[in-house]
């Protein structure tokens, strides 16, 4: 079975939704338009039940099919936009400054949306559908603070899928893998202390440039060491400050920022004990002190794997071909937190050839619209089978 006939008829109205909700971006867990035009159209599909201010500003909405099952299955969407100054020149581009739809956070709240009105109207499944609709994905954990808000137990949720659009497969096509599907995200600031003075009487003073540059060489032992050669870990120092801007002045301190990313928790925290001792221990090699500050971000989204085969049963019957074991991403997710507390999976529906998510330029294609909105429907009506 193709896309389903009714998303072919309401293909117009859900890209209306998709790009008004485009044109007002809202950042983290600020998203109060976003969630009141979500309410305000699950109730007009008629839904059995809304919650607002979940995880802070999060919507959860429930569907209750035919028959007298109780089964529970979790649907999820994410809402917020990117602190990014938006470059398509579309007519219905972001019209606040420096926000912007550039993940296609629009296009997923969207689709889950366009899904809600069809299983609210058919209602063609036994169990109970929970449209679960999160802040903060970009960066703040709304996913965590959601199930720290007791989402999975309080609605008892017993599985839960989610999906993300994705440049560079063909629009409407499904894309996944079992197991480790993006990874764990972790930051760390360093702060190497020294002891400034003039460039000319290096003897005088102790050179922080001089040891944090050698922790920054050092770091790379992680992957290139510690790791198991088979699996992944990305050590990148992504900032670089010296508390001199000049060239003949040895700084007091200098600082820098990174992050960790793994596809398996045991790398990840091998990966942030290695990234404590190496800094400290090589600081002090070069009389300096390394102030480590370690923040423990995202998990890997691990895809359970009898659920991704059902994942990979639904998108078959919308889509026929799917790309069933794509390789991982060292992106991160913080859809990963709900696969943590239930089994679940993560799909990617393909968003044709244009920019990458992030980038100025990047616009979520409504052509994908159908297949997204029948692969929401349909992995309700065969999990939760009539
Ligand atoms: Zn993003
Ligand atoms: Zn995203």
């Amino acid at each position: 079975m193709p896309i389903k006939n009714r998303f072919a008829e309401m293909h117009s109205d859900i890209t209306a939704w998709r790009r008004h909700l485009h044109a007002h971006p809202e950042l983290m867990f600020d998203v109060h338009e976003t969630a009141k035009f979500v309410e305000d159209k699950l109730r007009s599909f008629g839904v059995d039940e809304i919650t607002t201010g979940i995880g802070k500003t999060g919507v959860v909405g429930v569907i209750k099919g035919r028959g007298t099952s109780d089964r529970v299955i979790g649907l999820r969407a994410d809402m917020d936009a990117l602190p990014i100054i938006e470059a398509t020149g579309l007519d219905y581009a972001s019209t606040v400054p420096g926000k912007m739809h550039a993940c296609g956070h629009d296009g997923h709240t969207a689709m889950l949306l366009g899904a809600a009105q069809y299983l609210a109207e058919t209602r063609n499944f036994d169990g109970t559908v929970v449209l679960i609709f999160q802040p903060a994905e970009e960066g703040g954990g709304g996913g965590r603070e959601m199930v720290k808000d007791g989402l999975m137990d309080r609605w008892n949720i017993q599985e839960v899928y989610g999906m993300h659009n994705m440049p560079g497969f063909p629009t409407g096509t499904f894309a996944i893998r079992p197991g480790p599907l993006l990874a764990s995200a972790d930051e760390f600031t360093i702060r190497v202390v020294g002891k400034g003075g003039h460039a000319a009487n290096p003897h005088e003073a102790i050179d922080p440039n001089l040891a944090a540059a050698h922790v920054i060489v050092a770091l790379q032992s992680i992957a290139s060491r510690n790791a198991n050669p088979l699996s992944s870990v990305v050590v990148t120092v992504g900032a670089l400050h010296s508390d001199s801007h000049v060239s003949n002045v040895i700084p007091q301190a200098t600082t820098m920022k990174g992050t960790v990313r793994a596809l398996d928790e045991d790398v990840r925290a091998m990966a942030q004990k290695r990234v404590q001792d190496i800094a400290t221990a090589t600081a002090q090699a070069y009389g300096c002190v390394a102030e480590v500050d370690y923040v423990v971000g995202y998990p890997v989204t691990v895809n359970a794997a009898e659920n991704t085969e059902y994942a990979i049963a639904a998108a078959r019957a919308v889509a026929g071909d799917v790309a069933e074991n794509i390789p991982p991403v060292m992106a991160a997710e913080d859809f990963a937190f709900m696969l943590n507390a239930r089994p679940g999976a993560y799909i990617l529906v393909g968003n044709g050839d244009g920019a990458m998510v992030h980038h100025p330029e990047y616009n979520f294609d409504d052509e994908a619209i159908p297949a997204g909105c029948s692969w929401f429907a349909e992995i309700v009506e065969q999990r939760l089978r009539a």
